[in-house]
């Protein structure tokens, strides 16, 4: 009988953040494999799980998960836990997943914290549709790629940051996105818990004066519909109307239903549309 793999959600800040299943399966399994082991040592120690710890990080992410899947195979319940939070989540986790479904092992997902969804939910931005941004890419071609989709999404936007870069990334999420509505989440589930609701030029001005201290999720309104509407709106004001059919017609669209299409966009009838193409035509 091949063995399970539990990915088990820990604290991320307040030790009473444990589910009783989590501890349950900490204590059965045959080994727990831990990013880093000290740090998880005094997690278990307060809570008198006694199993063997092995190290999952991710420089060893690959040829670990290998050595793990055997053990897997060979009938071993093992269970994963990153340094806070949910495994897998801006932590290592995805490769083993991956390479114990490929090799035919089970996974199964023990639900507990994560500094996404308890920033999201206590944020006041919208919850109903978000994308998770995770830390950003540092490479910087990537970084500006992913600012510009962020800049078009009509999601709530949740991102990880680290303090000595807090500063930095929201100077250019404000130069990417424009000022913002956004909620700072600190040191969540901790003695000191900040939920500020602020702006992106004001969060700038604010941490210009003070070093940013801790751990933050950053939840940035998203643009609204009718912001898109109306950015579209003065970029298709600002086209002649032949241009703006040239490019439905351009799209596939025949000439009826461009003009359809036009006259959505500018807000005008159809009979506008071809009144308007009729005078050009004859001035
Ligand atoms: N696996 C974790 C999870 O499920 O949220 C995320 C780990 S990631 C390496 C660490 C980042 O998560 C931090 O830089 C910060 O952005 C966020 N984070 C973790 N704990 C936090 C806390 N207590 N308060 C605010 N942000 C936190």
């Amino acid at each position: 009988m091949t063995g399970n793999l539990y990915l088990c959600a820990t604290p991320i800040g307040n030790l009473e953040d444990i589910t009783l299943r989590v501890l349950r399966v900490l204590k059965e399994v045959d080994l727990i494999a831990a990013e880093d082991t000290r740090n998880s040592l005094r997690l278990l120690n307060h809570f008198g799980i006694k199993a063997p710890l092995t190290s999952y990080h991710e420089h060893n992410k690959m040829e670990k998960a290998y050595q793990l899947v055997e053990k897997l195979k060979q009938g071993q319940n093992i269970a994963l836990i990153s340094d806070a939070g949910t495994p897998g989540i801006s932590d290592p986790g995805e490769e083993l997943v991956r390479i114990c479904l490929e090799e035919g092992v089970r996974v199964t997902s023990l639900p507990g914290p994560s500094a996404c969804i308890t920033a999201l939910t206590m944020s006041g931005q919208k919850t109903r549709r978000f994308a998770f941004e995770a830390f950003l890419p540092s490479d910087k071609k990537e970084r500006a790629k992913v600012l510009e989709e962020m800049e078009r999404d009509t999601r709530t936007l949740v991102v990880y940051e680290a303090p000595h870069r807090l500063l930095k990334t929201l100077r250019e999420l404000y130069a990417a996105l424009g000022d913002r509505p956004l909620t700072i989440c600190r040191e969540l589930t901790k003695k000191y818990e900040e939920n500020v609701q602020t702006t992106l030029s004001q969060a700038i001005g604010f941490y210009d004066n003070q070093e940013p201290r801790g751990e933050f999720v950053l939840v940035i309104a998203a643009k609204s519909r009718e912001q898109i509407r109306e950015e579209e709106k003065k970029s298709w004001e600002n086209m002649t109307i032949e241009a703006h059919m040239a490019f439905y017609q351009s799209q596939g669209l025949d000439k009826k239903a461009a003009m359809k299409a036009v006259a959505k966009d500018r807000g005008v009838s159809k009979r506008d549309v071809y009144n308007s193409l009729l005078e050009n035509t004859f001035s």
